[in-house]
């Protein structure tokens, strides 16, 4: 025997029970190993579908050997040639039979053998006689009194001690709350019952003798008037000698055993067994144990013993070890989602998990049913109250997934949408643009929006206020659409782009074309077409504003058009129009730059001189003979030519002799200009004031300087043309 276990008798701390559990030693030590006895024999998961009965009566009147007879217990008994006290403290053990006399006994019996007390006059007995009564009573459901036949009607006797004592310690327990007072039934056992005197005479005497010990011990106050029967149910048995009547004994003992079966009231009459269902204290068997310790240690420590506050302190403890364990099922669920998760977030890749709303919340059903299972039979106001803390702790945990469930559907959901849209415009630009904008984003949103809502309604449980994420769903469609007018800007400048470039080719053919003309010294060649103006180089400005302002007016048409399409707003449209006219401007004035570079136009001035100088009036190319006034056409020709030089260099309208209206045309900045839309714009002189740059010199297309250096570079041209000519004529003469 471990020396470590000595407190507890010879109880083993993981044994076989063989004598059952020893709940109390002699030491008046509560024995920790009660519980694993009942988890062992499986009380204690019976709920309240168990019966606590205790034995008491002097000292070797065979009690032991009574419950071993009756319920199939192996207490030890006095051995009948020893002769010594055999049973010590308190010792507990469930009942090994199902049947008596053909009877089904009550489900999970458990009795207790307490130690019997002889010698009153000990105090020392007294003590423990009055702690295992108080102890018995607060648990039990029956009293079996254990009494020999001769000594019933003996007043002073032993046992009307014990009883004396069991009335008392029932009001200092009970009487103080009438209002719940458990009944208890005290069960007389007369054994070596002679059969002379009828058990209805002895029944008779022992109640007499009842009635007198209740009206000798002292009532609190108001319970004066109070009867036993307002306390207590009695019931009665006899049983023959042991030994003299071996098999009599055997076969009253199982009629009493058919007895132990639960019984009911029926008016007055009592059906089925003794064991009613008002006896029973409502102590859950998995808290017994903890409850019985509790109990025991207010008993020993001769404290008042306060059974609703012990109720409690058994309802909070066990809530909470229930508690503990259904978290661990929770948690086995829980705690792989919540780390992955995590561990996805630390990374910055959030992550969708899939089925989380039914496994969740499956595991948080189970959890909440579990516990109420087992924790609802304990005290109803700690029991909601841990129920509560319960939920609030598992709905924290759940609410932290959630919502990082919900955040990453989100992000996932945006970025989605964001790539579906790119893809689609971009599949649909590679198969030649025939796209509907609008309609990509509007079909992309309505299946991401869907998306969103299938998880979102996936973590919702009905009647559960939180899980209702009516906000984040609001959050997720308010992104969509900040991410819809992104992309449509992003639209608009791709469309924006398409239109420009168009206006900048059908510009480069136009003012390209003009600039031809000025290589035909007559303004165009060949004759102008019927009823039209003949054109001339004077009005060569007007001839480009005009092609010009079509060309943006039939552009500014297109892209607004376009833009309605995929529903860009007004203010959009405006600051795309706005975009279009400057940078068509731009577009225009780059064309010209190119047109009067050095090179293409000294090209197109000598071109220009040599239609003059070389063609007659009617278009007929000269012969030139040395009696032709070659100067005098060549004078007049180069004069003419030198004409365009400062006509080229300033863009004027011959129509207003003025510079055309630009600002008027490119209009005020509207409003709905954003950060970045300006950006890629070239500042335009006289429209954007603050670059310090006049209209004046917007419309210079060439500067002084280079205005110089053309008329003389185009002279000395010219001039070549001109000794050719001379040439030609004497040549001509000679030959
Ligand atoms: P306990 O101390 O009350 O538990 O008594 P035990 O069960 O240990 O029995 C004490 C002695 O009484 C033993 O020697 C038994 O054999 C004896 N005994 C048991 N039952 C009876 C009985 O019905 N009548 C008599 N006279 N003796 C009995
Ligand atoms: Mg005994």
């Amino acid at each position: 025997m471990n020396g470590h276990f000595s407190a507890v008798g010879d109880q083993p701390a993981n044994g076989s029970y063989e004598h059952g559990c020893q709940v109390i030693d002699e030491e008046k030590e509560f024995n920790p190993n009660l519980n694993d006895y009942l988890q062992t024999t499986r009380v204690a998961e019976a709920g309240f579908n168990y019966h606590l009965i205790s034995v008491f009566g002097s000292q070797s009147t065979g009690k032991s050997t009574l419950l071993n007879h009756l319920f199939g217990t192996t207490f030890s008994v006095m051995s009948e040639t020893e002769r010594r006290q055999t049973t010590k403290g308190i010792w507990l053990s469930k009942n090994k039979r199902e049947t008596s006399s053909g009877t089904k006994m009550a489900d999970n019996i458990l009795v207790m053998d307490v130690e019997g007390t002889d010698g009153r006059e000990r105090g020392e007995d007294q003590d423990f006689e009055r702690k295992s009564a108080l102890f018995a009573l607060a648990t039990s459901e029956v009293l079996l009194i254990n009494i020999w036949e001769h000594q019933v009607g003996l007043y002073q006797g032993a046992n009307m001690g014990l009883l004396k004592t069991v009335f008392e310690v029932n009001m200092q327990l009970f009487l103080k709350d009438k209002n719940s007072t458990p009944r208890s039934l005290l069960f007389f056992v007369i054994r070596d019952h002679l059969g002379v005197t009828p058990l209805s005479a002895l029944q008779n005497t022992l109640i007499q003798d009842l009635t007198k010990i209740w009206s000798s011990i002292s009532k609190p106050q108001g319970l004066e008037q109070s009867r036993i029967e307002d306390y207590f149910d009695f019931g009665f048995a006899a049983l023959p000698h042991k030994i003299l009547q071996g098999e009599k004994f055997e076969s009253e003992v199982a009629n009493l055993g058919a007895r132990f079966s639960t019984g009911h009231r029926n008016g007055a009459e009592l059906e089925g067994g003794i064991l009613l269902p008002e006896y029973h204290r409502r102590i859950p068997a998995d808290g017994l144990s903890v409850y019985a310790e509790g109990i025991w240690d207010q008993i020993v420590n001769n404290k008042d013993l306060d059974l609703p506050t012990q109720q409690e302190l058994l309802a909070q403890f066990r809530c909470d070890e229930i508690s503990r364990e259904v978290l661990l099922a929770f948690d086995t669920v829980l705690i792989p989602l919540e780390e992955k998760q995590a561990e996805a977030s630390k990374l910055g890749k959030p992550i969708v998990l899939p089925d989380l709303g039914a496994a969740a919340s499956e595991a948080r059903e189970k959890c909440f049913k579990a516990f109420e299972v087992q924790a609802s039979r304990y005290h109803k106001g700690v029991y909601s109250r841990k129920k509560q803390e319960l939920e609030s702790k598992i709905d924290g945990r759940l609410k932290t997934l959630y919502l990082g469930q919900i955040a990453a559907a989100h992000k996932a959901g945006v970025a989605a949408f964001s790539e579906a849209v790119s893809n689609k415009v971009k599949a649909g630009q590679k198969a030649g643009g025939g796209y509907e904008f609008a309609e990509i984003v509007s079909n992309e949103k309505k299946k991401t929006t869907e998306i969103f809502k299938t998880e979102v309604d996936s973590l919702t449980i009905e009647g559960v206020e939180w899980t209702n994420f009516v906000s984040q769903s609001q959050l997720f469609e308010a992104e969509l659409d900040e991410v819809s007018g992104k992309l449509r800007k992003d639209e608009i400048r791709r469309l924006a782009t398409r239109v420009e470039r168009w206006v900048k080719s059908r510009l480069g053919d136009a003012v390209g074309l003009e600039f031809n003309k000025l290589g035909s010294g007559r303004g165009g060649s060949g004759a102008p077409e019927e009823g039209q103006k003949p054109a001339t180089e004077k009005d060569l400005w007007d001839r480009i504003w005009n092609v010009f302002t079509e060309v943006v007016r039939e552009a500014e048409g297109r892209f607004a058009d376009r833009a309605k399409s995929f529903d860009a707003s007004d203010a959009e449209v405006e600051v795309g129009l706005w975009r279009l006219r400057r940078k068509s401007w731009t577009a225009l004035r780059e064309k010209i730059e190119e047109e009067v570079m050095e090179g293409n136009i000294l090209l197109k001035l000598r071109e220009n001189f040599e239609d003059k100088f070389r063609y007659d009036e009617a278009g007929v190319p000269r012969i030139w003979r040395p009696t032709d006034d070659i100067e005098g056409i060549y004078t007049k020709a180069r004069e003419s030519t030198l004409t365009l030089i400062p006509l080229l260099s300033k863009f004027k309208l011959l129509s207003s002799q003025k510079a055309p209206e630009l600002v008027e045309f490119i209009g005020a900045q509207p409003s709905g200009v954003e950060a970045g839309d300006e950006e890629d714009l070239t500042p335009i002189g006289g429209v954007d004031e603050e670059e310090g740059k006049s209209l004046e010199e917007e419309m210079t297309m060439l500067s002084e300087n280079k205005r110089q250096d053309l008329v003389v570079r185009f002279k000395k041209t010219a001039d070549g043309v001109y000794v050719e000519a001379k040439r030609s004529a004497i040549g001509g003469m000679t030959q």
